[in-house]
């Protein structure tokens, strides 16, 4: 990659990562930081199945055991929501794609519209380290603002930072036994994405084993970068 980008057409970035990475928290810096916005594909199948919608049914039980939602689904879901005016000023994947399937389906998206990808960021960590993040992280249930009983407690015990509210949560699929699964399915499914992202000249890496803040700035510093 040279570095520069097809003027006039939104960024479009990818976070790519094993679960526990940091690519939700670091994907909300972004969208802050820079106008872009998040699009997790988790968090729209988690809103789903809360919803009670055949899509959310279908992904249930996939989702409680760790693996991953049907390619149909996820691509139906991730469509509408892309179609959303607020994408229009460019967007930062979390946790999508996650197959080769999918990121062929998303290079064909994005075609039709004369979009490309800017860049896929690898938040690349230590895997054994990551059930201990996992375990200890909580979001606030009212603006989603993430915390980690180690690394990012709220400064008032069970209230958020950012929006004052009383509404801690913890996903049901933050336990170790599903999360051995997610990183199975992850390095089965989704580490390929490493390769075919190399090829296209769009892969970046950055050490998501440093702390918050440090993450935060190394991937600020290389959104700067491609978005010039
Ligand atoms: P996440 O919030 O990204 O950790 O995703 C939580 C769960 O949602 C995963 O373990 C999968 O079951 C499902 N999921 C999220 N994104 C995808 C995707 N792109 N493809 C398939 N399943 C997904």
């Amino acid at each position: 990659m040279d570095g520069s980008r097809t003027v006039g057409t939104p960024p479009v970035l990818i976070l790519l990562g094993p679960p526990g990475a940091g690519k939700g928290t670091q994907a909300r810096m972004l969208e802050e930081r820079f106008g872009l916005v998040q699009l997790s594909t988790g968090d729209l199948l988690r809103a789903a199945v809360a919803s009670g919608s055949e899509a959310g049914k279908a992904a249930k039980s996939v989702m409680e055991a760790g693996g991953l939602v049907s390619d149909d689904i996820v691509l139906a879901i991730l469509r509408d929501r892309l179609a959303e005016p607020d994408c229009a000023g460019g967007v930062i994947l979390d946790g999508f794609p996650r197959t080769t399937a999918q990121a062929e389906a998303l290079d064909q998206m994005l075609a039709e519209t004369g979009q490309q990808i800017d860049a896929a960021i690898l938040l690349e960590v230590d895997d054994v380290k990551m059930v201990v993040r996992i375990a200890g992280r909580f979001t606030c249930g009212a603006c989603g603002e993430g915390y980690h009983d180690t690394f990012k407690k709220p400064k008032v015990p069970d209230t958020c930072d950012a929006c004052g509210a009383r509404q801690m949560t913890r996903r049901a699929d933050d336990n170790a036994k599903t999360v051995m699964s997610r990183l199975d399915a992850y390095h089965e499914q989704t580490a390929p994405l490493i390769a075919y992202y190399a090829d296209k000249a769009v892969l970046r890496r950055v050490d998501a084993m440093q702390d918050i803040a440090a993450v935060q700035d190394a991937l600020a510093a290389l959104t700067q970068r491609v978005m010039a």
